[in-house]
C-alpha cells in the first residue's frame, strides 16, 4: 500500500521510495515529520538555506492527502474573502489574499530552478451558481474579493455543459501533478545532502535545553528543531481539537466526445463540486471531486462515489471511470490555517495544519513561513497564521461540540440501533463495531473469511472508530485518525495503532 486508502488515486503510479541510512548520533538542525507537500517543501527550503535536515515519514513520500488531492492551485479559497474581512478585518484579509499568488510563485520558482516536469499549467477558474441561492453566495464572494483588490469578472460563458444562472471568471490559476512535483523536490533535497527515513513513525518527543529527542519506530532522532508536517499534528496537541477532519471524493473519467474542459470549474453546491482535466501516459481524464462529509459521519462511504458519478454523468458524456479515491482534509475553527510555532512548545517545534481544501497553496506557503521563523527572519504571514492565536468566532461552541460530543452521540446511537448480540453476526466483506460482554470491538471479515478483531477505541482520544467501506479503513469521527483492518495507523493524529485482539484465519 502506498497511499492511505485501499483505492488507487490518479497520481499514485509516480510514488517512489526514498531511503537514507541515518547516523543516530547526528544532531540534525531540523527533523521534519511527514512527507507530503508541506513537509517536503519545507525540508528542501531549509536544506537550501544550509540546514541539515531529515524527513521522518511513517509510510512513504506522498502517502497522505498529497497522494489523494486534486491539485488545483488557486488564489481564492474555501474561506472566502468576505469571511476573512468580517472575522479578521480588512488589513488581515488583504494579506490573506496574497497567499495564493505567493505560493504559486514559490512552486514556479522550484519548477524553474530545478527543471521539474510536473505538468504545471496556468489555467482560468470558473465559479458558477446553479440556482438563486448560490447566486447570492457568488455575489457575496465577488463583493468580498473586491474589498481585498482581487477582481473577479462576471461572465455569461463557462467551458462546462452545466446549466448555470451566474458565473465568474478568475484568471491566473494553475494546476499540476502533485506527486511528480514532490518526488522531484525529494530528489533535489536528497542531492543536497538531506535525509529521508520512510516507514518511520514519530511517536513523541522531549524538548531539552540544546536539542529535541524524537522517539520514532526506528530509534531516537536528535534535532535542534522539529516540524510537524503531518497534516494534523500527531498526539494530543490542542490543534487536533480546533480542526475538524473531512473526507472528499474524486473520480477520473474518460469522456466519449473527448470534450475535456480546458479550464478549472467549481459550482457552489454545499458541498461543492470541482473539475479539472489531466493527461497521464497519453490518456486524458476529467477529474471531478466533491461529496465531502465529516470523517466517520457517512453511513455508506461507497455511496459518496455513486452520488459524485451520477452528478457528473448528468453534465458530461462519461465513457469510463478509471480512478476513484477519497482523502482527508482539515477544517480550522476560524477558517485560517495554523502555520508556525506549535502551541506549548518552547519555540523549537513548528506545525502546519488547517489547510481546508487549499493545502497545495498553504502547504507550500508553510515552507517559507517555517523557514523564516527558524532562521529568525520576518514573514508577513507569521502573525496571521500563528497557531497560538485565540480567536473566539461565532459558532465556536458548536464547532467544539461537533468535533467531540456530537460525534460520540452519533456512534452511541448507531451502536444501540445495531443491537448486535454476538461476534458471529457478520458476513464476509462486512465490518461492524460490535458490543461483546461490555466491550466494544471493530470487526472486519475478509471475503476469504479471515476475521480481523480490534479494540474499537481510537488510541488518540478514545472515541469509537467507524467503518469506511470505500477505503477499507476504520475512521475516527472525533479527530480523524484512521487505521487499516490490521489496526495500523493510516492518518494522524494517533501515534499508536488500534489494539489487535484476535485474528481467526479459519472462521
Ligand atoms: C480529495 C481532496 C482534494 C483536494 N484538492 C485540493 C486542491 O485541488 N488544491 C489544494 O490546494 N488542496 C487540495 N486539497 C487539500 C490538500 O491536498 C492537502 O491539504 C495537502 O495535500 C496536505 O498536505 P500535507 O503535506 O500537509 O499532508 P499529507 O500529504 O497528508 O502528508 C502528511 C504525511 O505525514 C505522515 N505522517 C502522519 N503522522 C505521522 C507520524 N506520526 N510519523 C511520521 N509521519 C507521519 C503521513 O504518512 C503523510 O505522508 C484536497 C484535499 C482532498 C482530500
Amino acid at each position: 500500500m502506498n497511499r492511505d486508502g485501499a483505492r488507487k488515486s490518479i497520481w499514485q503510479e509516480e510514488i517512489k521510495s526514498f531511503s537514507s541510512d541515518p547516523d543516530f548520533e547526528t544532531v540534525y538542525d531540523v527533523a521534519i515529520v511527514g512527507g507530503g507537500i508541506a513537509g517536503v517543501s519545507t525540508a528542501l527550503k531549509l536544506q537550501q538555506e544550509g540546514k541539515k535536515c531529515i524527513i521522518l515519514e511513517a509510510s512513504n513520500i506522498g502517502f497522505g492527502t498529497t497522494g489523494g488531492t486534486t491539485a488545483h492551485l488557486n488564489d481564492f479559497f474555501d474561506t472566502t474573502f468576505s469571511q476573512a474581512v468580517s472575522d479578521f478585518g480588512l488589513d488581515n484579509a488583504k494579506i490573506f489574499a496574497k497567499a495564493g499568488q505567493d505560493a504559486i510563485q514559490l512552486i514556479k520558482n522550484n519548477i524553474q530552478q530545478f527543471n521539474i516536469d510536473c505538468d504545471f499549467e496556468h489555467k482560468s477558474a470558473y465559479l458558477f451558481a446553479l440556482d438563486e441561492k448560490q447566486d447570492k453566495q457568488l455575489k457575496d464572494i465577488v463583493e468580498g474579493a473586491s474589498k481585498v483588490n482581487h477582481t473577479l469578472h462576471f461572465t455569461r460563458e463557462i467551458p462546462f455543459h452545466v446549466p448555470f444562472v451566474n458565473a465568474v471568471l478568475i484568471p491566473n490559476q494553475a494546476q499540476f501533478h502533485p506527486v511528480k512535483y514532490i518526488k522531484a523536490l525529494c530528489e533535489v533535497f536528497f542531492n543536497l545532502g538531506g535525509e529521508i527515513l520512510e516507514d518511520c513513525l514519530y511517536e513523541n518527543h522531549e524538548e531539552q535545553e540544546d536539542f529535541i529527542i524524537a522517539t520514532t519506530s526506528k530509534g531516537k532522532i536528535r534535532s535542534r528543531n522539529l516540524v510537524y508536517a503531518t497534516h494534523i499534528p500527531p498526539g494530543k496537541n490542542v490543534l487536533s481539537f480546533v480542526n475538524a477532519p473531512y473526507r472528499s471524493y474524486a473520480i477520473a473519467f474518460s469522456l466519449k466526445n473527448k470534450n475535456y474542459p480546458a479550464e478549472l470549474g467549481y459550482d457552489l453546491v454545499d458541498p461543492y463540486h470541482y473539475y479539472r482535466t489531466q493527461t497521464i501516459g497519453g490518456e486524458t481524464f476529467l477529474i471531478a471531486g466533491g461529496e465531502d462529509h465529516k470523517t466517520g459521519h457517512a453511513e455508506d462511504t461507497g455511496e459518496c462515489f455513486s452520488k459524485l458519478e451520477n452528478y457528473v454523468r448528468k453534465y458530461f458524456e462519461v465513457d469510463l471511470v478509471y480512478f476513484s479515491w477519497s482523502s482527508q482534509y482539515y477544517e480550522p475553527i476560524d477558517g485560517f490555517p495554523y502555520i508556525g510555532k506549535s502551541p506549548g512548545s518552547n519555540g523549537s517545534v513548528f506545525v502546519a495544519t488547517g489547510f481546508r481544501g487549499n493545502g497545495m497553496i498553504f502547504g507550500t506557503l508553510s515552507s517559507q513561513i517555517i523557514t523564516d521563523l527558524i532562521l529568525g527572519r520576518e514573514n508577513k504571514y507569521a502573525d496571521l497564521f500563528n497557531p497560538s492565536r485565540i480567536k473566539p468566532v461565532a459558532g465556536m461552541a458548536d464547532f467544539i461540540k461537533e468535533t467531540a460530543a456530537t460525534a460520540f452521540d452519533f456512534i452511541k446511537d448507531k451502536l444501540l440501533k445495531e443491537k448486535i448480540e454476538s461476534l458471529g453476526g457478520i458476513t464476509e466483506g462486512e465490518a461492524k463495531v460490535v458490543k461483546y460482554e461490555g466491550n466494544s470491538y471493530a470487526l472486519y471479515k475478509e471475503s476469504n473469511g479471515k476475521v480481523h478483531l480490534l479494540k474499537s477505541s481510537c488510541t488518540h482520544a478514545h472515541c469509537d472508530v467507524r467503518w469506511n467501506s470505500a477505503e477499507l479503513s476504520w475512521d475516527c469521527p472525533c479527530h480523524g485518525s484512521r487505521f487499516n483492518v490490521n489496526g495500523k495507523i493510516l492518518t494522524a493524529p494517533a501515534v499508536k495503532g488500534l489494539q489487535r485482539v484476535d485474528s481467526d484465519e479459519n472462521s
